[in-house]
């Protein structure tokens, strides 16, 4: 009989952040599988969990796999975790999920702490439709070319960042998306310093160049999405899909706004589905 793979969340700073179920699934393996077996030993041990460690991180994890899918067939419940958080968020665990799933063992998730939701459910910014982008290139002109292909992306957007990058990050997000545009800043989430704060792009380079502090620990960015496309005015989009709106479905009011205007089909697409909620 094949056994089940439990993917875990353990907490991101604050360890009372654990959940109860996640306590008992680590436990009741037979083995946990871990992104440093020294970072989570001291987890375990907090919790009184004895139950033996494995690693299994970006380096060894093609070569681990066939290993763990072998005691997973053989029928021992094994547990996936990384450092802090979600696994497969940023972290590993990928290749090992999908390869559980192609042997059909039954991969079960735990659900619990992951910093991008926790800086989204906090900073203030529209978080009903937002885009993961996880860390940014680390080189400056692919971080700017990738910044360039997000400039119009209407939806939130949830960058992770390096504490050493973070002021040549923001730095980049000014220039690329304009120091207007809204960020959220949410660093050292559920630990002592704590700081969750709402601003300009443009304050934000200040605020971080100012005062140290604020290059340290662990950091995750919420960028407010593009507002309208620069070519058209909000107000002429508006009145002519409301127009359109009138006589024809959000589907086709949009395809044939975006033909007039020139404007994204996608971008009149989500205007016509606001304005349509609006009415
Ligand atoms: N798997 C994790 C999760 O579920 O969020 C993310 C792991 S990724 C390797 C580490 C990055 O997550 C950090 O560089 C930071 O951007 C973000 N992060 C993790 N813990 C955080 C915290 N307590 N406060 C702010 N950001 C955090």
């Amino acid at each position: 009989m094949s056994a089940q793979l439990f993917v875990v969340a353990t907490p991101i700073g604050h360890l009372d952040d654990i959940t109860y179920r996640a306590i008992e699934v680590l436990k009741s393996v037979s083995i946990i599988a871990a992104e440093d077996t020294r970072t989570s030993a001291q987890l375990l041990k907090h919790f009184n969990i004895n139950t033996p460690l494995t690693a299994c991180h970006e380096h060894n994890e093609s070569n681990k796999i066939d290993l763990l899918i072998q005691r997973l067939v053989n029928g021992e419940n094994m547990a996936l975790i990384s450092d802090a958080g979600t696994p497969l968020i940023s972290d590993p665990g990928f290749k090992l999920v999908r390869a559980a799933q192609e042997n059909g063992i039954r991969v079960i998730p735990v659900p619990g702490a992951c910093a991008a939701i926790a800086a989204l459910s906090a900073v203030g910014l529209p978080s009903d439709r937002f885009s993961f982008e996880g860390f940014l290139p680390s080189k400056q002109s692919q971080r700017l070319l990738h910044l360039n292909r997000l400039k119009d992306e209407t939806q939130t957007l949830i960058i992770y960042e390096a504490p050493h990058r973070i002021l040549d990050c923001v730095q980049d997000m000014a220039d690329v998306f304009g120091a207007d545009r809204p960020v959220g800043f949410a660093r050292e989430i559920t630990k002592t310093f704590e700081t969750i704060k709402k601003m300009t792009l443009g304050a934000l380079v200040e605020f971080i160049k100012n005062d140290h502090h604020q290059q340290k620990g662990e950091i995750v960015l919420v960028i407010g999405g593009a507002t309208v496309e620069k070519d058209l005015e909000q107000e002429k989009l508006d009145q002519l899909l409301t127009r359109l709106l009138q006589d024809l479905s959000v589907k086709a009011a949009s395809q044939l706004a975006a033909d007039l205007t020139g404007i994204k089909k996608k971008v009149a697409y989500q205007r016509a589905l606001e304005l349509t909620d609006k009415a």
